[in-house]
């Protein structure tokens, strides 16, 4: 792994490991399995995998999986999926609520020490006994009840005895503290919820705040990153790690989330879109899942690059989304295989060449890798070219086909349009074009020039196939939001433009996830899920830079 970027969280490792404080740096990634990752969760993936690689630590892969009701199996699999084709091998795979014991267990050491209670307030009563930033908390009238009384009680929630909600164990530690957090939180509440793991054996649940630092303590976590919005909680997960007495002893570290240009991130709307049939599904191409991107065809070698470039910051800012295309561009350029396609056909007859000879061109596979070799391609009497490469009444500075213009014909001759057939409503169906045989692409001729060079496909034998072009899936934030409007009246209504073309009949065997770069389109994914055998779908990665000028 490229590891020249440094970062403020890197450079609190080195800090460590030179002043002996830590032996061996363990890190963790700990997705909740109540959705697909996302390009956010990539970026917390690079930064934890990479940074134990660079010296030698160890990633665990740990489902958080403490809130029965949202989570399951097919999750962890997408997840445990994704993380691997980033690139990734995590050291030990665990679920936290393989530590539901342990938890109890310290649970049960605050109770003794005085440092926990168990509390029968309502929910209400217990948000509005916080307090708010100006103005401490109350106490509840349960926080002084004897420890004996609140172990017992404790127990008897474990047992099932009391309904969801009746009653909460919570951390007794200052109800005048500045930070709101520290205001005796709650750290278990009842659920008779069937989990995804645990099934029936527990009703009780930690809460996130109590549970993740124990699940890094048991793991022996040394630098556990996460996101800015737990900074405020930091205080919390030391006092949690020091009263209940753990054998080691890990550190919090908050970076800044990476967000998007145009781009909605969060599991909850992404798991809404999906839910509504706004897409199809989690891996839709236009998600910004990581398996929508796998689809779209980014690699995972443009995401890292992107991770790693983008760098870990404190402060919140936004990422331009054209800035991740930049990323796949780089990767592909040498790569993938040039090729021609038709995304809207427009038929040529050429008029001047034999009927039935097909003779067959050379290409280059890739200008910018000559290693990759040569294909051959077929030409003939008949071709498609791109209805938008043909304007009858062209403007001026239109170097393309129109009625008696010569233009290029990519690694074949030059053609000229000599007549335009119509349908009766007028549209133009069919050109009409004559070819130089000299003028051959290769044979050096330099007799005249054209300043137009146009793709095609041979006709015959071209391959039919489904073209998919994406656009951003929600249209940017309007200044003035309409009162009661959602993220949802933002969604783009032609996100998706399917076209029906063709491509050279040497990619009929294309496999999905095969990437090529289209001649003056931009690079496609072979939809890996969409495709068939006799049906190929390709997927508008990003288009190229320059776009149709020509
Ligand atoms: P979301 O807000 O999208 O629901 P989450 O934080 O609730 O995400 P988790 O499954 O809890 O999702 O996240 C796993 C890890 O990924 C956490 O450590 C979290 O901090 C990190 N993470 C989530 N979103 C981002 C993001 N946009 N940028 C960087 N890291 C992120
Ligand atoms: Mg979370
Ligand atoms: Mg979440």
């Amino acid at each position: 792994t490229n590891t020249t970027n440094t970062n403020f969280i890197k450079n609190i490792v080195i800090e460590d490991l030179n002043e002996g404080r830590v032996d061996t740096v363990v890190t963790r990634f700990p997705p909740e399995p109540n959705g697909y990752l996302h390009i956010g969760h990539a970026k917390s993936i690079c930064l934890n995998f990479e940074l134990a690689d660079e010296f030698k630590g160890k990633t665990n892969l740990r489902f958080d999986d403490t809130n029965p009701a949202k989570e399951d199996e097919e999750f962890v699999r997408a997840i445990k999926e994704d993380v691997q084709w980033l690139g990734f091998e995590w050291d030990g795979l665990f679920f936290a609520s393989d530590y539901f014991d342990y938890m109890y267990e310290k649970a049960q050491l605050l109770i003794r020490k005085g440092k926990a209670y168990v509390c029968q307030l309502n929910a209400d009563q217990i948000r509005e006994g916080r307090g708010t930033l100006t103005e401490p908390g109350k106490e509840s009238p349960y926080r002084d009840r004897p420890a004996e009384e609140s172990l017992d009680l404790f127990e008897r929630m474990r047992k099932g005895e009391f309904k969801d909600g009746e009653m909460v164990l919570r951390a007794k530690i200052n109800m005048a503290s500045p930070n709101i957090n520290l205001r005796d939180p709650v750290i278990y509440r009842i659920s008779h919820a069937h989990h995804h793991r645990t099934g029936d054996a527990w009703c009780i649940y930690p809460m996130y705040a109590f549970a993740h630092p124990l699940e890094d303590a048991h793991e022996a976590v040394t630098h556990s990153i996460c996101t800015l919005e737990f900074e405020d909680q930091r205080p919390l997960y030391d006092w949690i790690i020091q009263e209940c007495e753990t054998e080691h002893v890990p550190h919090q570290y908050e970076f800044a989330k990476l967000k998007l240009t145009d781009t909605i991130m969060g599991k909850r709307y992404l798991k809404q879109m999906v839910d509504e049939g706004v897409v199809d599904g989690w891996d839709d191409p236009r998600m910004p899942t990581v398996s929508g991107l796998r689809r779209r065809g980014f690699t995972p070698e443009s995401i890292r690059n992107f991770c790693r470039e983008i760098g870990v910051t404190k402060s919140d800012s936004t990422v331009d989304v054209k800035y991740l295309d930049h990323f796949i561009r780089e990767d592909l350029k040498l790569k993938a295989p040039r090729t021609m396609g038709i995304l809207k056909p427009l038929k040529v007859v050429i008029t001047n060449y034999p009927e039935g000879q097909v003779e067959m061109l050379d290409a280059e596979i890739n200008s910018e890798n000559p290693e990759m070799g040569i294909r051959q391609i077929p030409f003939s009497r008949e071709i498609y070219i791109e209805q938008d490469d043909f304007m009858e009444n062209p403007p001026s500075k239109y170097f393309r086909l129109f009625p008696g213009n010569e233009v290029r014909l990519k690694h074949a001759y030059f053609i000229k349009c000599e007549e335009v057939v119509k349908d009766e409503a007028g549209r133009v169906i069919e050109l009409r074009c004559t070819y130089d045989p000299e003028t051959k692409s290769g044979s050096g001729f330099t007799g005249r020039k054209v300043k137009g060079t146009i793709h095609w496909v041979e006709a015959t034998r071209a391959v039919p196939v489904e073209f998919r072009l994406y656009e951003p899936l929600v249209l940017p934030e309007q200044e003035e939001k309409e009162e009661g409007s959602t993220f949802l009246d933002r969604i783009n209504p032609n996100s998706l433009e399917v076209l029906s073309g063709f491509v050279e009949e040497n990619m009929k065997d294309a496999e999905g996830n095969d990437k090529f770069q289209f001649f003056r389109h931009g690079y496609f994914n072979v939809d890996p899920k969409a495709s068939t055998k006799d049906h190929l779908v390709f997927n508008l990665t990003v288009s190229l830079k320059s776009s149709f000028d020509i």
